[in-house]
């Protein structure tokens, strides 16, 4: 299980190796992709709180990124953060997610994307429920959830 010292290091000292790779043009990503996915996605953009209606949904699946379908999050470590965004508190596979130091807004932040193709997803924080204690933020845009 990962934990914010893991956070931290991937950050500083740089992140696992995803199981492969998926690189696109802004042109490609760009046609297969909505205005708004696009936007967040591939412009680190972030949806308005409580705008995505799977941050209230519950139903059962793993949510995989909205751009190259790697499977990230599973369903059953979703939680109700009240934020406004779907939040985890683990990713599905140690090296899904991919994590970088993020200092702008004036403020120090790791932002977490896919380790497969670099999508933004949003960010990590050390404020998520025992035992890990981390809440992935993530906008829903960034997600599609495949139902079990
Ligand atoms: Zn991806």
């Amino acid at each position: 299980m990962l934990t914010w010292k893991d956070i931290i290091n991937f950050s500083v000292n740089g992140n696992l190796k995803p199981d492969k790779r998926i690189e696109k043009s802004e042109a490609e990503w760009q046609s297969q992709l909505t205005p708004e996915q696009y936007r967040i996605t591939r412009l680190k953009g972030t949806e308005r709180p409580h705008s995505g209606d799977m941050c209230t949904s519950h139903e059962a699946g793993i949510y995989s990124c909205i751009c190259c379908g790697t499977l990230l999050f599973d369903s059953t470590i979703k939680f109700s953060s009240g934020t406004g965004w779907p939040s985890f508190t683990q990713p599905i596979k140690d090296n899904a997610v991919k994590y970088e130091k993020d200092t702008t807004l004036g403020m120090v932040r790791v932002e977490i994307m896919c380790n497969t193709c670099d999508s933004h997803l949003g960010h990590v924080f050390p404020d998520g429920p025992e035992p890990s204690g981390l809440r992935y933020c993530v906008n829903s845009e960034s997600l599609q959830l495949e139902k079990k």
